[in-house]
């Protein structure tokens, strides 16, 4: 996964021309009224659309195996219109084809979630599909993706903050940006603008990945600023963005419940492999820590790593084991 390097993009800020080099340079209307938190159930049009970028136009990236790539220099695009929106966040309404478009942000210390994230299993997102491989980390090879995170505003099963996006867009791709605004809002108490847009090839229900926007305010972009896209890939699988479906390259990845039980009648110490969360009981559908005496006693052939969290486990249908409490 690529990282990116903060500092050296946030010192380009300053120095930086061409399109959109000043992100608050066009004179559009406030977004709304100043210091309450809103979450704007608006039907409106998309607050991104593309006339309001300046200068930047977005054209579709060609996925060479490089999972993230700068976009515009690194420079973020918004307007004066979005600096003024309050602390709050607007979605797009879904578009003919059930997508959703770009969602937008203000995060500050209010954003932040206080409540435990309920279950988002009911929103079924635009070429949702539910498929697992074995190459997959956490089996399951589409994610219901946020596109602003609930970690950044509580949003959680919201259909317009939620996309079909791979286990490697949600963790290799989105992770990285999300947690390092987080902890700048946290740390810094700062406000951090955010633009997440889902970029499709024409009628493709799939996105072919998502365009990342932030930038801190105030400090001239000194904590975030990034323009980046993610691409909704997965190593090994191939998807067809049309219609969500897939398969794997090497057909030895092809999930079959029969295929996990190789290892059946093996009275070997099971020892997790390293970086697994839970273990999971296919069978009676609880889940473990990967230490609890209860791994140790569960059949090889029902027994499946899993490298997700709780919640995800949770909203999987799995409960977690009365005795190593989960
Ligand atoms: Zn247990």
């Amino acid at each position: 996964m690529k990282r990116v390097i903060l500092a050296a993009l946030a010192a380009g800020f300053m120095l930086a021309g061409g399109a959109c080099a000043l992100p608050f340079a066009d004179g559009t209307e406030p977004a709304g009224s100043e210091g309450t938190v809103t979450v704007i159930s608006a039907e409106e049009p998309a607050p991104a659309d593309d006339e309001s970028r300046g200068e930047y136009v977005f054209s579709m990236p060609e996925y060479t195996g490089e999972d993230v790539i700068t976009l515009n220099g690194g420079m973020p695009c918004f307007t004066d219109g979005d600096a003024a929106a309050p602390e709050g966040v607007v979605f797009s309404g879904l578009d003919s084809l059930g997508r959703c478009g770009a969602a937008f942000a203000r995060i500050g210390r209010q954003l932040l979630p206080r409540e435990e994230r309920e279950p988002i299993g009911t929103v079924k997102p635009a070429g949702w599909q539910t498929v697992k491989y074995r190459n997959v980390d956490g089996k399951y090879l589409y994610n219901r993706c946020h596109l602003i995170a609930f970690e950044l505003c509580g949003v959680n099963a919201d259909e317009r903050n939620l996309i079909t996006g791979t286990r490697w867009l949600n963790v290799e791709g989105m992770l990285s940006s999300e947690n390092l605004i987080r902890s700048f809002v946290e740390e810094k108490g700062g406000s951090v603008l955010y633009r997440v847009t889902p970029r499709y090839s024409g009628e493709e229900l799939l996105a072919r990945g998502v365009e990342i926007e932030a930038l801190s305010d105030g400090d001239g972009g000194q904590g975030v600023c990034l323009h980046l896209f993610c691409f909704n890939v997965q190593p090994g699988i191939v998807i067809d963005y049309l219609t969500g479906e897939s398969y794997p390259l090497d057909p030895e990845n092809e999930w079959t419940e029969e295929g996990s039980s190789a290892a059946d009648d093996s009275h070997e110490p099971y020892t997790p492999p390293e970086g697994v969360t839970y273990i999971v009981n296919a069978g009676s559908h609880r889940f473990h820590l990967p230490e609890c005496k209860g791994v140790q006693d569960m059949k090889p052939s029902n027994r499946r790593e899993f490298y997700g969290s709780r919640e995800e486990l949770i909203e999987l249908g799995f409960s977690p084991c009365g005795s190593c409490k989960p």
